[in-house]
């Protein structure tokens, strides 16, 4: 028997898997990779901020000194004295989280995906802002649920919104701190009130909190968790704190559930890197984001500045946005005849990138609004691009 010329497969992927599709702003990433472009479009964090010199010495430090174990399979739940650390550091005076409320993730987007497959079948219904994180809409979609957008505006979710479409939902997922896409923030008062509702509901919330530590003034807003840690979901990340490229994150959640979430993770992956916990403790263990944090909070801060300036000197009028008070992102609103694709198309044929507004929409699409982050790009860069869009802008008013 001839081993050549075997017919080749054809693939016949599971229903699951015909639901994935690519991410819109990975496709727009390939095209922001040439060096001319001048790109606003990512969501990464500027790598100015990462410590490197300090976790190449944690990692030397942890395979120096504990080798064996940094090298050794985990528990799925994670390195315990991290865990620790992390229920210190989320525990308020009325609110103790303990280490056995927390499991280690490999990135908060994981986390997503776990509680999706462990909550979510086919048409439950999920309340979603509007617009919502792309990653979450595509972690859950893989489970065929039935999307509700809820309305936002200017201080977040409008929680009498919540208590309108909410019946029935077995899910709320919340933004609460300068979101991805708009850099909005949900109020102290609006907390309260969207806390009260989903209890009362009897539908469990889902905190993401990864931009929550990256306020611009003041100390970060109250947490959802902290106010009702029965019915709150908290998902946290390194990825905007130290680096996105360890892959670190850590969900919170009542004992009983987090025994699900490991049943789940342990058959994704056992277990999150025991050696990247092990040295993530070591960099953070005696209060390095004390200082670390405070630094990123300056550097963006400033950042969004230029960006907010040169767009009130380059957009014409009726063009709005959003003011952040902390995070990475600044949300557009164009006339509602320009549709922010056809200016995409513009844009990088001038060597200039955002992201479009519509796949951020878990429903209908607002289709004249775009997305901006500010961190990765110098001030002068900012000045030229915001410039060169502003133009285009006007040329199709
Ligand atoms: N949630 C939101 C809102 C995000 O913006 C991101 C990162 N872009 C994630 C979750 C995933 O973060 P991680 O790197 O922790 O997986």
């Amino acid at each position: 028997m001839s081993l050549q010329n075997l017919k080749p497969i054809e693939w016949k992927f599971s229903e699951r898997a015909e639901q994935l599709q690519s991410s819109a702003i990975r496709e727009i990433l390939k095209v922001t990779m040439r060096p001319e472009v001048i790109s606003f479009a990512g969501g990464l964090p500027s790598p100015e901020t990462f410590p490197v010199d300090r976790m190449r010495a944690a990692f030397d430090k942890v395979l120096a000194e504990n080798g064996k174990t940094a090298l050794q399979y985990g528990t799925t739940d994670g390195y315990a004295p991290l865990r620790e650390f992390i229920a210190k550091s989320l525990s308020t005076q009325d609110c103790t989280i303990t280490a056995d409320q927390i499991m280690m993730v490999s990135g908060s987007q994981q986390g997503l995906d776990l509680l999706a497959k462990v909550l979510v079948d086919e048409g439950s219904k999920i309340l979603v802002e509007t617009p919502s994180y792309l990653g979450a809409l595509q972690a859950f979609s893989v489970y065929r649920p039935e999307f509700v957008s809820v309305e936002m505006d200017n201080d977040g979710v409008v929680p009498a919104s919540v208590a309108a479409k909410g019946e029935g939902a077995k899910l709320f997922y919340a933004l609460p701190n300068f979101q991805n896409p708009t850099g909005r923030t949900l109020s102290v008062e609006r907390r309260k009130e969207l806390v009260e509702t989903c209890a009362r509901m009897g539908i469990p919330l889902i905190e993401d909190n990864p931009y929550g530590d990256l306020c611009y003034s003041g100390e970060p807003l109250p947490k959802l968790l902290n106010m009702n840690p029965n019915g709150v979901i908290y998902l946290g990340s390194f990825s905007k704190i130290l680096t996105p490229g360890i892959r670190l994150g850590y969900m919170v959640a009542p004992v009983p559930l987090i025994r699900k979430l490991e049943q789940a993770k342990q058959a994704t992956d056992l277990h999150t890197s025991t050696l990247t916990q092990m040295a993530v403790y070591e960099v953070i263990k005696d209060g390095f984001l004390d200082q670390h944090i405070p630094s990123i909070r300056r550097f963006y801060s400033a950042q969004c500045d230029v960006m907010l300036a040169a767009m009130t000197k380059h957009f014409p009028e009726g063009v709005t946005w959003t003011r952040p008070l902390g995070g990475m992102f600044i949300w557009a609103t164009l006339p509602k005849h320009i549709h922010s694709k056809d200016l995409l198309a513009d844009a990088i044929a001038n060597n200039v990138a955002f992201v479009p507004g519509g796949p951020f929409y878990a429903n209908e699409a607002e289709t004249n609004t775009f997305r901006l982050s500010f961190v990765t790009v110098s001030p002068e860069k900012i000045n030229e691009g915001i410039e060169k869009i502003g133009n285009l802008i006007k040329a199709r008013m």
